[in-house]
């Protein structure tokens, strides 16, 4: 199976806000450095890092909010590059972005018929009445708004944040899209309603072979619910694989941190087994690798030296110096507890 989306080595700096104007040099973020990923057709792959780690700002990127400083993303193997105009329209009705907080994203004055039929109007041929109203009923019960009548009239402050949530993901299937770009989509909704969107999404992907890319904070939903996993951290991709080796086998530390830091759902949502302490700037981030000021493990090349891609096979990848091949990496890696 060939991958709809791919990014190739991205990388994304912004100039740094802020700060005195006496500096003589530019700050920059590092937001995205070096990400490669694919995205398959019926597949999900969960994006999983703490907050400020990149992950909005790569899923961002694949949508093309805006341009990439380097690397590439191809669609259906072709580079893509547009930001704007019509070559970006046709991009953006395919590659489809679901925001974490439905209701920043909708017009508050429009009623829920008013959004999908627009939406409608934009991605179908058809442009009779008769079809938009139908097509807006079909959406809805896509998404199981059910019956559609009920909810057309309302406008957004009438449903809960978990209907809106639906009421978006109906308007971006409006565009029959190949890939959704899904930013923590439970993440502002209730605990007890985030396995039904969830569940939503996984349906719809598989149904209409569409591939998400679902990012998020929780490594403990990305193993129940995504077929691979890219662990992020400081703006790099430091594992990735098939979720099952990544969550059941995690080989880079950080990954064990966050897997052992997820809440215990014996102890309650806010019950934490370990502090995870505090992910680094992105602004001069760590020289190195960029986990070496928190790891237990760190070698002395470390502090100075990137860790390349090390293979671990059945297409799961880290990059640590633990799986270099040589005897310090050897004796370090028999001192660790995984
Ligand atoms: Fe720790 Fe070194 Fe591996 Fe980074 S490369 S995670 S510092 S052992
Ligand atoms: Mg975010």
């Amino acid at each position: 199976v060939e991958p709809v989306l791919e990014g190739v080595d991205l990388t994304k700096h912004f100039a740094a806000r802020g700060g005195s104007p006496f500096r003589r040099h530019k700050r920059v973020v590092h937001a995205v450095d070096g990400v490669s990923l694919k995205l398959y057709p019926g597949y999900i792959t969960a994006l999983v890092g703490e907050s400020g780690s990149g992950k909005s700002t790569l899923a961002r990127l694949l949508a093309q909010l805006y341009p990439v400083t380097g690397g590439e993303i191809r669609y259906r193997g072709q580079a893509v590059k547009a930001t704007r105009g019509k070559a970006f329209r046709a991009y953006a009705s395919k590659v489809q972005l679901i925001l974490q907080d439905p209701f920043g994203s909708f017009n508050p004055v429009a009623s829920i018929l008013r959004t999908l039929q627009r939406a409608v109007r934009i991605h179908h041929a058809d442009r009779s009445r008769a079809h938009q109203r139908a097509t807006v009923d079909d959406l809805l019960r896509q998404v199981s708004l059910v019956p559609p009548e009920q909810f057309t009239e309302k406008f957004p402050h009438e449903l809960s944040g978990g209907q809106l949530q639906r009421v978006s993901i109906a308007r971006a299937l409006a565009a029959s899209p190949d890939v959704f770009l899904a930013d923590e989509p439970v993440s502002s909704l209730d605990v007890s309603i985030r396995l039904g969107i969830l569940n939503l999404l996984k349906k719809l992907t598989e149904e209409r072979d569409v591939a998400l890319l679902y990012v998020t904070h929780d490594i403990a939903s990305a193993r129940y619910f995504a077929a691979e996993t890219a662990v992020m951290y400081a703006g790099e991709l430091i594992e990735q694989g098939p979720s099952e080796e990544v969550t059941q086998h995690a080989a880079h530390p950080y990954t064990q941190l966050l897997i052992a830091s997820a809440p215990d759902p014996s102890r309650g949502e806010s019950a934490r087994v370990k502090d995870i302490g505090q992910p680094p700037s992105l602004i001069n981030p760590p020289a190195g690798c960029r986990f070496h000021p928190r790891c237990p493990y760190a070698m002395q090349r470390c502090q100075t030296e990137a860790p390349p891609r090390f293979d671990l096979g059945d297409s799961h990848t880290t990059r640590c110096w633990l799986y270099a091949d040589d005897e310090e990496a050897e004796t370090r890696r028999s001192q660790t507890s995984f």
